[in-house]
Order: structure tokens, then sequence, then C-alpha cells
């Protein structure tokens, strides 16, 4: 149950779970960025897509983020909205992690709390990747199409 209120907080975003290289579990390494355990491919969250177009380039308004990055005008509003971009000023007060109550400066966690979430999801994905395993493709069903889903070693 804790799991679940948890998953609501920050799916939002479309966690990348398993590498599209190798099927391995993505680990998160902060600031929308993923890499996987096994072969060290990186992949992207939503938030970590426009981190990375903001980075380079400085300024862009919300229709160049979404036509680069594939991101939604509503998930990038949003993201402006829980004042995640260091660079776009917002002079709104402090505000509080959602789990565990700490001030914190944007967003919607404090780094220590964002961090268990993610290991959380990755003990779960390395879970889900077991079951898939040991008992076919259970477990395995969704947006990856478990037809191509198969095991290399
Ligand atoms: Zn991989
Ligand atoms: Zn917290």
């Amino acid at each position: 149950m804790d799991g679940m209120m948890k998953k609501m907080i920050l799916d939002d975003f479309h966690r990348p779970t398993f590498c599209n290289k190798c099927r391995g579990v993505l680990v998160y390494k902060g600031l929308g960025e993923y890499q996987c355990e096994d072969c060290g491919e990186l992949a992207y969250d939503d938030y970590g897509k426009v981190r990375n177009y903001l980075d380079r380039h400085r300024g862009a308004n919300v229709a160049e983020i979404s036509e680069a990055t594939g991101v939604t005008h509503k998930s990038i509003r949003d993201m402006i909205k829980d004042n995640r971009f260091e660079i776009i000023n917002n002079a709104g007060g402090y505000i509080r992690c959602e789990m565990c109550g700490a001030n914190i400066n944007s967003g919607r966690l404090c780094s220590k709390c964002e961090m268990l979430y993610h290991r959380q999801m990755e003990e779960e994905a390395r879970a889900k990747r077991k079951a898939a395993i040991s008992g076919g493709s259970a477990g395995m069903h969704g947006d990856s199409g478990s037809k191509r889903f198969t095991w290399e070693r």
C-alpha cells in the first residue's frame, strides 16, 4: 500500500524501468537520468529529457522544448509549476517534501526520499525481471511488447 502511494507521486514523468538495449534494470542516477546496471546504457525520464534540452538551450520556451523532447506541453508546465528547474526563478516561498515533510527548494520530494523512491522502483523491477526469467512472460506485459521479450543469457 505504501508502494502504491509512492508510485502515484512520480509516475507522471514516465520513469523508464528496463534498458532498451538489453532489458536490464535501469538505476536512477539523479536529475532524471538512469543507467542500465547491466550494459551501462543511459536513459531519461520526461524530466531528464527536458532538463537536458534546457541545459543546451537556455531560455527555450515550452513549445520549443516540447517539439525537441516529445514531452507534452502539460507535463512541461507541470514541471515548471513544481519549480523543477533552477534556471526558472520562482520566488514562491519554500515547499515541503511530500513524504517526510523536510523543506525543499523544488519538486515534490527531498533528494533523500527521491532516492528511496527510486531504489524501491528498482527492487520491484528486479523482482519483475526475475519472475519473467523463471516464469516465461509473467509480469512482463504492457508497452514493451511481451512477444519480443527474450533473454540472452
Ligand atoms: Zn542495458
Ligand atoms: Zn523527504
